[in-house]
Order: structure tokens, then sequence, then C-alpha cells
């Protein structure tokens, strides 16, 4: 009997949970999935059950399998849920989709294969003689001879401001997603959101919903939103141009001049961001440390902007906020915040040299997961690195691991025993977090730990 542990049940490990029922046939197989939430499918990303909080890619793009990406399109259907393909359909029905898969997928599985989900957290992997103990915070142990790690997303980083003695009032909220933000949200309450990404659009979306009156200041370096939606439009391939380029100055002149041409023959320089996709990843390993390192630096924050865009019903929300004035971007650095009973927050930003302050009665942490991994708060992680398990990649944005998920431990070998997919391979393979990477991860390491 081969026995594998996935850590995590949210969309990576469901996925991979997935996609290992499916591939086993009729081999000896037990799967052990664990998840420390209340639902598995769901994660991070699809436990919200607000319906303005929406996927970002279109219904047709969404499918569980790396084989049938309009599967989710036709499950809405078959579901009698009325929506086209290019929809962004709320994300908690995503969470409802990928938990019936999995269901339907243990139904259908193999005489000789197992699943068991266990209601837990893991808190460390001891790995001796070529078996992994995972140990789970209720004290018990599954053994395995495979580990996945499918820890997926984490708490954002507090700013990074000298005095942080303001991440102890009760009105800082590091997790945007914790119910708790909009049940201590006063109708009139100030609202300054750290961060002007996709979180910042969901938690502003929210409070139109929730009909909100104060004011909502959202601040970033660069004070750049995402991008919007713009679909119908195509652009074939042009990777034969970049392909095995060493310098990232390169890649980005074929891309303007791709973008150029696109527009010139009525086409969207979307459509050329989206013909990346399929090989970003591969563009992304061709490309020397030290490019990486300027593309992260320089580039980073325009890619991410135009590659990671929001969906064309929450732009109109945040236009109409703007038009009004009552949702203001902010552009700059934070200095200084400090906290008050009664009084609330006051917070001084520098924009090009010049101090601006601004006044909130409460602060939403939206500056995106922890990518730095030797920074986690996390009993597991922590035991993974101090005994040498696991280690940060080169550039400190996710774990160090081959390009198939195989993890990489202190003295840099991979190893045979401990894999990862998605958020954990950003470092790695630069695009590694949403859908359409985590399905082909998922299947591929499937395959992988099944054959080996
Ligand atoms: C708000 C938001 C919206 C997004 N929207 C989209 C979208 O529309 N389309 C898209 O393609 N992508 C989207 N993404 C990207 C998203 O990260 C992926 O789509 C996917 O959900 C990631 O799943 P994951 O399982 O890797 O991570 P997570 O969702 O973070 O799940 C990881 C799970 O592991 C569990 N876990 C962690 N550590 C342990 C432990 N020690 N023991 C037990 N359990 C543990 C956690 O409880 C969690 O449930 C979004 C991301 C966010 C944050």
């Amino acid at each position: 009997m081969k026995r594998i542990t996935i850590i995590g049940g949210g969309a990576s490990g469901t996925l991979l949970a997935l996609n290992l029922l499916k591939y086993s046939g009729d081999g000896r197989l037990e799967i052990n999935l664990v998840e420390k939430r209340p639902h598995i499918g769901r994660g991070v990303a699809f436990s919200t059950q607000e319906d303005s909080h929406l996927l970002n890619v279109p219904a047709a793009k969404m499918g569980a399998y790396a084989d049938d990406v309009e599967h989710f399109h036709r499950w809405l259907n078959d579901s009698e849920m009325d929506y086209s393909a290019l929809a962004f359909v709320p994300r908690r029905i995503y969470g409802e989709y990928l938990r019936e898969q999995l269901e339907e997928a243990n139904k259908n599985k193999g005489q000789n294969v197992a699943l068991n989900i266990f209601d837990d957290e893991a808190v460390d992997v001891e790995i001796k003689e070529g078996k992994a103990s995972v140990q789970l915070a209720s004290g018990d142990h599954i053994y395995s001879e495979k580990v996945a790690l499918a820890f997926g997303n984490f708490l954002p980083p507090h700013p990074t401001i000298d005095d942080q003695s303001f991440i102890d009032s009760p009105r800082y909220f590091q997790d945007p997603w914790s119910p708790e933000v909009f049940d201590s949200i006063g109708t009139d309450d100030s609202i300054l959101i750290v961060g002007t990404g996709l979180s910042m659009v969901d938690v502003t979306m929210q409070l139109y919903k929730l009909n909100h009156k104060g004011l909502i200041n959202a601040i970033s370096t660069r004070g750049q939103l995402p991008a919007v939606h713009k679909l119908g439009f195509t652009y074939p391939p042009f990777f034969e141009e970049i392909k095995g380029a060493r310098r990232v100055t390169d890649v980005l002149k074929t891309v303007r001049a791709h973008v150029k041409k696109a527009e010139a023959e009525s086409s969207d320089w979307r459509a050329v961001i989206d013909s990346l996709r399929p090989v970003t990843q591969q563009i992304w390993l061709d490309l020397p440390l030290a490019e990486k390192k300027y593309f992260m630096q320089h580039l980073s924050r325009y890619w991410n902007v135009a590659r990671h865009r929001m969906a064309p019903e929450a732009a109109l929300i945040i236009d109409e906020l703007r038009g009004t004035g009552q949702l203001q971007i902010l552009k700059g650095r934070l200095q200084k915040i400090t906290w008050e009973v009664g009084i609330g927050f006051d917070v001084r930003y520098a924009t090009i040299g010049l101090d601006q302050y601004v006044h909130a009665d409460v602060i939403v942490n939206c500056i995106g997961s922890e990518s730095r991994f030797d920074k986690l708060d996390s009993r597991l992680v922590k035991n993974l690195i101090s005994a040498g398990s696991i280690r940060c990649d080169d550039l400190r944005f996710g774990l160090d691991a081959t390009p198939d998920g195989q993890l990489k431990g202190a003295d840099g070998q991979a190893s045979d025993m401990l894999y990862t997919l998605g958020t954990a391979l950003k470092g790695v393979l630069w695009e590694s977090t949403a859908i359409p990477e985590i399905r082909v991860q998922a299947r591929d390491l499937a395959h992988k730990l099944i054959s080996e």
C-alpha cells in the first residue's frame, strides 16, 4: 500500500487529491488530506460566502482539470446556474464546485484506494528511514511515504514601519478575510486599506454592499489599481521570439512590440499578456537569478497590475466610489501609524519626499500573503525549516524546489518524500498561484507520486 499525505485542503490540496483519486486506477493507495479549516476545497480564496467576491478568471477558464478547462462552466449550466462562459462567478460557488468534484472522484475511486480526511492542523513532519510521520495538533500521527505541502496563502506581513505598536489595536485587521472585520466596522467609520490590489477591491466591494458611508482610503507605494478585464480578444502565441531569453529587457521589448501590433490590429494588450500565460513559467525558468531579481524589483508591480485583473462589475463599483470621492487611492510609503482609544489611527506617509497625513478608524491589511517562509508564524513551517527539510528559494519568494515540486532541504538536495505545489513555488515558477497553473501542477504531481 502506497500512502500519500497532503497538508492543506484548499484548492491545491483538493485538486491534488482529486487527481490522485482519478489516476490511481486499481493501485493500492491511501490518501490522507489534512485541513485545519472547517471545509475542504475552499481555502482562503473560496471560503467567502459573499456574492460580491467574484472570481477574477472567467467561468470557461476555471475548470478543475488541466485537460478540460471548460468543465466548471459546464458544471454551472448542469447545476442550473445560468452563467455565460465569460461570466465572473461568485467565488463561494467555486468552493462548492471543488468540494463536489472531490466527492464525485471519491465515489468513483478504485476498490483499493482510500481517502481519509483529517480535520486537524499539521504541526510537524518527521522523516526517518524512508517514512514520514506527520504530527497533528491533536497529538495524532499520520504515517506515509510521501507528503505534499499544499499550505497555500498565509496572512500578509504587517506594513514595514519602525514602530509596530498599532498592530495591537483591535481595530487593525491583519486578515482581510476574517468575518470580524465587517462585524466591527461602523457605517460611518473611516477606513484605511493598505494595498491597492485585488484584496482591496474585495474589501471595497463588500463595504459598498453593506452601504458603508464613511471614507475609504487605499494606499500603496505606486497607487496603482489592477487593470480591468476586457474579454473577447485573442492574440497568437509568440513564444518562439523570446524562448531562451536571458535578459528581462529583451522579453519586455518583444512584448511591447506585440502590444503595439495588437493595438494596430484592433486587438487588445490584455490578449497579448494572456497569450504569454502558458509559457510564463518557462520564460521565468530561463532567466538568470540576477535578471529575476531585477524583474521583481523594477517590473513586477506592472506585471501584477496587467496580469491580475479585476472583473468589469467590480471596476464599475470602484469607479463609482472614486467618482463620489468616497474612495480615494493614495500613493506613498507609510512612515508612522499611531493609535489611541477613542481617537483612532493617525497615519503619516510620504509621497515624493513630502509628508502627508490621513486619519482612520479602522485599518485593513490587504498587502497580500507573506512570501518569506523564514518569517512565517506557522508551527509547521518553523519546524520544517529548523529540521533542514525545507528552505527558502534564492529570491525568498517561496520555497526552494525543482520546477515539478520536489522540495529542497538545507543541503540543496531535492527530496523524494516532500513535495509542494501552488503558492510555495512562486519564486521557482513566478506564476504559480491561480487555478490555471495549479490544476496543471496537481495533475502532474499526482502522476509523479503515483508512478514513483
Ligand atoms: C482572495 C483571493 C481570491 C482569489 N481569486 C482567484 C480566482 O478568482 N481565480 C484563481 O484562479 N485564483 C484565485 N486566487 C488564487 C488562489 O490562491 C488559488 O486559486 C487557490 O485558491 C490557492 O489554493 P491553495 O490551496 O494553494 O491555498 P489556500 O487557499 O491558502 O489553501 C491552503 C489551505 O491549507 C490549509 N493549511 C495550511 N497550513 C495547514 C496546516 N499546517 N495544517 C492543516 N491545514 C493547513 C489552510 O487552512 C488552507 O485551507 C485567489 C486568491 C485569493 C487570496
